[in-house]
């Protein structure tokens, strides 16, 4: 998944937590093994050469992954979109350096982009593209899975204090440090990678960013980001980061990636029409190095015991 774990866990005895740790980050390397479409061994590179020629059987959990993906597709209008694969290549994304394909170029890629040529059949859990061509991405959801699946882990192993990261992109607070009410969490700046522009504060709750400093290479004074508007092939502009904050990790990590594609007026009417979700968006403003903040919350907003939220309003 490129990118570092790691788990902060307090409890009584080191040695059982060291264990427990360990055995998080073996499932970790799994799901990775699973879930990368860098090894051409794992199940995703199987699905991707095979699925536009037979249905293909899906391991349970992996299958449940791409129905969540799908209905966010559906939910969002296509924003969200995990055939963008094609795209992430031709604008050289994938192992590549960055490069600005050409209009043409971008309208044929396209004809191998859209969630609308993936079928799933639940009850023979198979999977089947229309078209070859057609290729799954699950780079802006499976780092929140993996989280959501070691905080699953803690949990059976009696833990309820931990701090569950995915690089800088996803991240659970599992209870609270002892004497804390949460665990203090700093977004960066995004023009310093060592300055927080804010700290919230979270606990049995999930927080996922989506940033144009994350991966992005510049031609000139442009930057083209790593997210990419599937209804016209281009990387999204106009967001600096946005962060989502979910109780799954699972749904705020595809969802800070749906609302940047979304920007900021269409976020809003999501957020309308589905509870539970706070959001905050770094927009650029005028001035150079200076962003223009939004923070949204939910039409229905009330969180499950338990849990706490804390952001600047
Ligand atoms: P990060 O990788 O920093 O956590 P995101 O969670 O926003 O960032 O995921 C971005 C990744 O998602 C891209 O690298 C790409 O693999 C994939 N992606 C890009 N655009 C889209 C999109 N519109 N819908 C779904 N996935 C996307
Ligand atoms: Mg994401």
């Amino acid at each position: 998944m490129g990118t570092v774990y790691t788990v902060a866990a307090y409890g009584r005895d080191a040695e059982f937590l060291a264990e427990t740790v360990n055995e998080v980050f073996e499932e970790v390397d799994r799901l990775d093994a699973q879930m990368s479409n860098y090894k051409p061994a794992s199940e995703l590179s199987h699905i991707n050469r095979e699925a536009a020629r037979e249905d293909v059987v899906v391991e349970p959990q992996l299958f449940g992954l791409i129905q969540l993906c799908l209905h966010l597709s559906e939910d969002t209008g296509g924003a969200f979109d995990i055939t963008v694969g094609p795209l992430m290549k031709a604008w050289g994304f994938f192992r590549g350096q960055g490069r600005v394909p050409s209009p043409q170029e971008i309208r044929d890629v396209l004809k191998d982009v859209g969630y609308g040529h993936v079928h799933l059949d639940a009850e023979r859990r198979t999977i089947h593209f229309d078209e070859p061509g057609i290729e799954l991405d699950l780079g802006a959801k499976a780092k929140g899975y993996a989280v959501d699946r070691a905080v699953e882990i803690l949990k059976e192993n009696g833990i309820s204090s931990a701090l569950v990261s995915s690089g800088t992109s996803s991240i659970y607070a599992l209870g609270a440090p002892p004497g804390e009410k949460g665990w203090k969490i700093s977004l960066r700046d995004p023009f310093d990678q060592n300055k927080a522009a804010e700290t919230v504060v979270l606990k049995n709750f999930s927080l996922s960013t989506s940033g144009n400093y994350e991966r992005f290479f510049k031609v000139g004074e442009k930057i083209y980001s790593h997210i990419m508007d599937p209804h016209t092939g281009m990387p999204v502009e106009g967001v600096i980061s946005t962060c989502a904050f979910t109780e799954r990790t699972t749904d705020s990590d595809g969802l800070s990636t749906a609302l940047y594609v979304l920007g900021l007026e269409a976020s809003r009417k999501y957020l309308a029409r589905h509870p539970n979700i706070a959001a905050i968006f770094y927009l650029p403003s005028s001035a150079e190095k200076t962003l223009r903040r939004v923070s949204l919350q939910s039409a229905s907003y009330q969180l499950p015991p338990g849990a706490l939220v804390e952001i600047e309003k």
